[in-house]
């Protein structure tokens, strides 16, 4: 039982993660290590405490048991928190990102009749991706809110991209940022110390010298998993881009033509495909599915074989052009991105192997 394999190189995954921590450092920034992609994995979290983390986030409250044992360290919640989970919130994590008032005081109703400290806030500003977050110009007014309320602190403000509307940071987004800080900072006399300045797709601005220096925090996954940033899609010098990958077994080796035969209905997802005639294909079928993972998502080895598609438990691909002679029982391996590796490491089929 040893395919489909996630398999997860300790040092190389170590070594992206080290190098985003001195890139950060440069530039007085703390990388805030972000774990959702990992579904919950130990192994992982205690790779980026050896790499040197010492701040998380996660979406998933579920998740952050897996920082169980873990000294001085901050744990974040980055999914705006729900309101039915404010008791396991603030009991769980030491600072959450917000960015709807009437959440915000039912977070300081509980903290201040639990008699707990009060929860840290950091209060997220939708600088145009139009995900979570609050107008720009409706921080101030949101932050004077927030100050008068005494269970919870507000400790800075967060921005996001490249999410929901694929929007680019810009060094005019982020002078308004840190103008909306200043403002707030100025008209309510307190000082913002977590400046959380987006996500792997704000990294270049940090190597660029574009990053205004109030910018103390970067929350970081795709980054240090794929040794690439996100915006230019390149490998970052000192990174690997193939910390993970994954392994398949191929059961089924066949001669068929690229056209189905019959009536065309639906597919198993509820689709009606389209097929181009390319006659007779060699195809390959893979013991691995939808179940597993994101067909689109994943990257052959061999540059010559295309994925075709496939169903729950199976993948097929088109294997006409590959100069290996593949047959049953053959291990195909792919690269692979975001889509793929919450798929795989959410998956109870797929095999995680650490190697060194
Ligand atoms: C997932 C997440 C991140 C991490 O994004 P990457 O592209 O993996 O660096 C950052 N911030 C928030 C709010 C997130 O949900």
């Amino acid at each position: 039982m040893g395919f489909p394999k996630l398999i997860i190189n300790e040092t190389k995954f170590k070594t992206n993660v080290k190098v985003a921590i001195d890139i950060c450092k440069e530039h007085n920034i703390t990388v805030l290590a972000v774990t959702k992609g990992f579904c919950g994995n130990k192994r992982m979290a205690r790779l980026y405490y050896e790499a040197g983390i010492r701040h998380f986030g996660d979406s998933r409250l579920e998740n952050f048991e897996i920082f169980n044992g873990f000294q001085n360290i901050h744990k974040q919640l980055l999914r705006i928190p729900m309101i039915s989970e404010i008791p396991e919130v603030v009991k769980i994590c030491d600072s959450s990102l917000n960015g709807d008032i009437n959440v915000i005081e039912k977070i300081s109703e509980y903290c201040l009749v639990k008699k707990l400290k009060p929860h840290e806030i950091v209060l997220m500003v939708d600088l145009g991706d139009r995900r979570e977050g609050i107008l720009p110009e409706e921080a101030l007014v949101t932050a004077q809110k927030i100050a008068k309320l005494k269970g919870v602190k507000l400790i800075g403000l967060g921005c996001n991209f490249g999410c929901y509307g694929a929007r680019i940071p810009s060094n005019e987004a982020m002078a308004k940022f840190v103008k909306i800080q200043h403002e707030i900072e100025n008209e309510l006399n307190i000082k913002l110390t977590h400046m959380s300045g987006g996500n792997s797709l704000s990294l270049h601005m940090v190597w660029e010298n574009r990053m205004p220096k109030e910018i103390n925090f970067l929350r970081m996954g795709f980054a240090m998993i794929f040794g690439t940033e996100d915006m230019y899609r390149k490998t970052i010098k000192g990174m690997f881009r193939d910390a993970f990958v994954c392994e398949a077994e191929v059961v089924e080796v066949d001669y068929k033509s690229s056209l189905p035969i019959g009536a065309c209905g639906i597919d198993a997802f509820g689709h009606k495909p389209y097929f181009k005639d390319i006659g007779t294909i060699k195809r390959v079928i893979c013991a691995i599915g939808k179940l597993d993972t994101m067909f689109d998502a994943m990257i052959p080895y061999d540059k010559d074989l295309k994925i075709l598609g496939g169903s729950s438990d199976h993948l097929i691909i088109n294997a006409n052009d590959s100069k290996i002679n593949y047959k049953s029982g053959d291990i195909i391996k792919f690269d692979l991105d975001w889509g793929s590796l919450l798929y795989l490491f959410n998956s109870k089929y797929v095999k995680k192997e650490f190697i060194k």
